[in-house]
């Protein structure tokens, strides 16, 4: 049985609702209201305080497809982006929950009966895992369904408790897996392959029972609750008979278009991945009101339309791309997400006028790049030469990392960070002295480039 992305979140959300659960549409990727958070990483953060007790609603199940970014913060999958064939920067989460009402017996039997009666997937293709200590779940799986014991696992704190960040709602979890084949490297969870993409995480059950305080404490929810989490886009691979979340029908199509309007002709190149997830975290930041910038979550956005852009470069783009993929995108998830195709116009502007600032610098920086590498004396960029990039020519630290890794190569972080200190410094200390320290850098970057005019464009695109 194959279905599209969108047939499996529509079964899901109809699934639960069928179930007595109340269907809640995404909420933004800005979590409102909570300064310790800075992106939606998961479907139950628009619920936090639901599961804390201070705020109520009328209903006490609810089932959402919730769009995630991890990209920063406690969950930031951005360096795993283009290495695994199961992790985006973008996903949509696919989730059932439960506010005081059924705990561990119930959520466990309604994912079972939905991946092998609704989903119809083989039993003995899926494994599972239990927090180290919960005999209780470990026995509802063993005695209740019926998970033959060599196919459970018992997991410790790093894998096994769930939190949302270092403070929040926190719990022991039990996580499906999926075991793609032999063909595939990796070992089942708790081995020393699992890190292999063999086995893939699908779904995880968090068994909500705690608030993590800011000291490390954890302090018992009124109401044992039940928080859940499956990527769609690592189901929707399995029910299209594919391995990897990159060749499922929303990607193929971004990628093929990745490669059209680049005049790539490589389908299965790292950077097209790059890119087509690359366009849906950038488009839905957007979306969510975010837009390029220095600080904060402008610079997430900042980065990533980089990374991106970088990508393009690599694969002989000569003009600006990334915001000709909008257009796709809003194809592909305009109907599940109205507020994307609304917005198409500005996300394609604010991606149109990123790409064109750091088109200025970019060439220039690579090959001031390329001639470092070439001439270093061991595998490490120094931190003065990641500077230069950053101050000079618009390129965040994780770009250069990110280049430096493809060549077999790191980066001397501690490095950067202190000429970045420096240059905190001596800007203080010419503030002390009424200097104009903004335009003593452009005075200062002028003799090294042609004209003012571009140096002051260099000097913004930081
Ligand atoms: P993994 O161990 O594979 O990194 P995780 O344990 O970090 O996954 P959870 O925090 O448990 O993931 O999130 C719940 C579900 O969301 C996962 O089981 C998976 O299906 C999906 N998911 C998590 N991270 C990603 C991602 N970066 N891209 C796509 N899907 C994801
Ligand atoms: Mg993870
Ligand atoms: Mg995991
Ligand atoms: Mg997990």
């Amino acid at each position: 049985m194959s279905m599209s992305s969108a047939e499996i979140r529509e079964t899901f959300l109809q699934f639960f609702a069928e179930r007595g659960h109340q269907r809640v549409p995404s909420a933004s990727m800005i979590p409102g209201n909570d300064p310790t958070l800075l992106f939606t990483n998961a479907g139950m953060v628009p619920f936090k305080d639901v599961f804390l007790g201070t705020d109520k609603r009328n209903y006490q199940r609810a089932t959402s497809a919730q769009r995630c970014l991890r990209a920063g913060g406690k969950h930031n999958d951005l360096e795993n982006v283009g290495y695994t064939a199961r992790h985006h920067t973008f996903f949509e989460m696919l989730g059932n929950f439960s506010f005081g009402d059924y705990f561990k017996q119930q959520a466990i039997e309604f994912a079972w009966q939905f991946l092998t009666e609704v989903l119809k997937l083989p039993k003995q293709k899926l494994w599972v895992t239990v927090f180290t200590e919960d005999d209780e779940a470990y026995d509802i799986w063993a005695k209740h369904i019926g998970v033959p014991e060599d196919r459970i696992s018992r997991i410790g704190e790093k894998d096994n408790f769930w939190s949302m960040g270092d403070t929040g709602p926190c719990g022991p979890c039990s996580e499906i897996f999926y075991d793609h084949g032999e063909d595939v490297w990796g070992g089942p969870p708790g081995t020393a392959e699992e890190d292999g993409d063999r086995y893939i995480e699908i779904w995880n059950l968090v068994f909500m029972q705690y608030n993590r305080q800011a000291d490390g404490h954890l302090e018992p929810l009124p109401n044992p609750s039940i928080d859940t989490g499956m990527g769609l886009e690592r189901i929707s691979a399995i029910m299209q008979g594919v391995h990897s979340n990159y060749e499922i029908d929303t990607f193929q199509r971004l990628i093929s278009d990745a490669a059209a309007v680049i005049g790539s002709d490589d389908k299965s190149s790292k950077s097209l991945r790059v890119i087509a997830d690359h366009i849906r975290s950038c488009s839905f930041l957007i979306v969510d009101g975010v837009t390029p910038s220095n600080e904060g979550r402008g610079y997430v956005l900042r980065r990533i339309i980089r990374r991106a852009v970088r990508h393009g470069h690599l694969l002989g783009a000569n003009e600006p791309f990334f915001y000709k993929l909008v257009d796709s995108l809003v194809e592909l998830m305009g109907e599940a997400y109205p507020e994307l195709a609304e917005k198409a116009q500005t996300i394609a502007d604010v991606l149109l006028r990123e790409e064109q600032q750091f088109a200025k610098t970019l060439a220039r920086g690579l090959a001031i790049l390329a001639d470092e590498v070439a001439n270093l004396s061991n595998d490490v960029i120094p931190g003065d030469v990641v500077f230069k990039l950053y101050d000079t020519y618009g390129f965040p630290q994780d770009l250069t990392a990110d280049i430096a890794r493809e060549k077999g190569l790191s980066i001397d972080v501690e490095g950067f960070e202190k000429a970045m200190n420096e240059q905190r410094k001596r800007a203080q200390q010419a503030s002390q002295f009424g200097i104009d320290y903004n335009q003593q850098l452009k005075t200062d970057k002028k003799s090294a480039f042609s004209g003012y005019q571009q140096v002051a464009q260099e000097s913004q695109v930081i």
